[in-house]
């Protein structure tokens, strides 16, 4: 049975004007919605004591195992205002199975989908206001599970706090899409085979964040990373997936090899090529191969995709060798005609076709 969530609002509510203020310029990550959901989760109860409360510092044990461990798995998706005031979610399912993946190859209870569901929508529906309206503005989600018993035996832990919390966010780009440049790591790897590369845990993040140091004291702005037991198959950046459009009209990104988030905006691009006239390919996609393309112009644009940011232009590719210029249509080309259509879609300006928001 569905889980039923108690609502505990604050006493102390922002007030409009101060969340106008911070809607003015939210950048990201950085403000905080009044409340939280939370559930907690007891191997012999199970998921319980579902509710939204005013957000706390949520005291943890430090014996808990994911301050040791790192037994932990988040989300991220976010909640549109559209122009007639009403407020979405994108393929909030999507993230859901996710969440009950990435938690199941952390040894940590898988969440139902329903539940995870819900516990969005209800945190959205008590901080309604928070939801900016501004262009490309969004309230940004946070669904994350952390393993809080008080115990430092390695096993999976028997008490496991889920929470959500939510973060105005504003348009990436603040300058305009700029495309980025990209350091391709051969040395570093984000995760290995066998590992947990198709899982959103923590430590993957962890792992890349000293090469994405490394990345930008060479003057780029992300890291690309391949695989780990040959550096040469493409796999993804520190948070984002990666695509390349052929000069033939194909939307190619590597295949899903357990070592690459399934980005669910990688999976709605795949599905829209075909209305802008892409044929979406995935497979095993070489950096030799790559280069080439570049210098002989088989690969026309390439980009980066995620939540976040919903489509980065790549300008650049910096490796030891050098520099390996990406070709950048001047009208912006597939690149931006897919961005537009997915967040078309996004903010209700395109009817979705594909039962896409909720
Ligand atoms: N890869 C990584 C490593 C990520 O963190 C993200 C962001 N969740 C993505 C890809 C893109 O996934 P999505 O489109 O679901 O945001």
């Amino acid at each position: 049975m569905a889980l039923t969530f108690s609502i505990q609002r604050t006493s102390t509510p922002t007030s409009e004007q101060d969340i106008a203020v911070i809607n003015e310029d939210p950048g990201f990550g950085t403000h905080f919605t009044d409340h939280m959901a939370v559930v907690d989760w007891h191997h012999e109860k199970g998921w319980a004591d579902a509710r939204v409360e005013p957000v706390n510092d949520y005291a943890l044990t430090p014996a808990g195992a994911v301050f040791h461990y790192a037994q932990e798995v988040f989300e991220g998706l976010k909640a549109y205002r559209h122009a007639d005031g009403s407020i979405w979610l994108f393929r909030p399912e999507s993230n859901g199975r996710r969440f009950a993946d990435s938690s199941r190859r952390m040894a940590l209870p898988e969440l139902p989908v329903e539940d995870f569901v819900n516990s969005v929508r209800e945190l959205v529906r008590t901080d309604a206001a928070w939801v900016p309206s501004g262009h490309e503005q969004s309230l940004y989600l946070r669904p994350f599970s952390v393993a809080s018993e008080a115990y430092l035996g390695v096993r999976p832990a028997r008490q496991v706090r889920y929470a959500v919390i939510a973060s105005p966010v504003g348009v990436y780009f603040t300058g305009g899409i700029v495309p980025v440049d990209i350091w391709v790591e051969s040395h570093y790897s984000r995760v290995a085979n066998g590992g947990t590369g198709s899982a959103k845990c923590g430590g993957n993040y962890a792992a890349s964040l000293l090469p994405q140091e490394l990345a930008y004291a060479k003057g780029c702005s992300q890291v690309m990373f391949v695989d780990n037991a040959e550096h040469r198959w493409l796999e993804e950046l520190g948070g984002m997936n990666v695509c390349l459009v052929t000069a033939d009209g194909k939307l190619v990104t590597p295949a899903l090899n357990g070592n690459i988030l399934p980005g669910i905006t990688r999976d709605s691009l795949l599905a829209l090529a075909p209305e802008l006239g892409l044929e979406p390919v995935e497979r095993p996609v070489d950096i030799a191969e790559v280069y080439a393309g570049i210098a002989d112009g088989t690969i026309a644009e390439m980009f980066a995709c995620g939540t976040a940011a919903v489509i980065t232009p790549i300008g650049t590719l910096v490796n030891e060798e050098g520099r390996h210029e990406v070709p950048v249509p001047a009208d912006g080309g597939k690149t931006i005609a897919l961005r537009n259509r997915l967040l078309d879609i996004q903010y209700g300006r395109i009817e979705d076709t594909r039962g896409w928001m909720q």
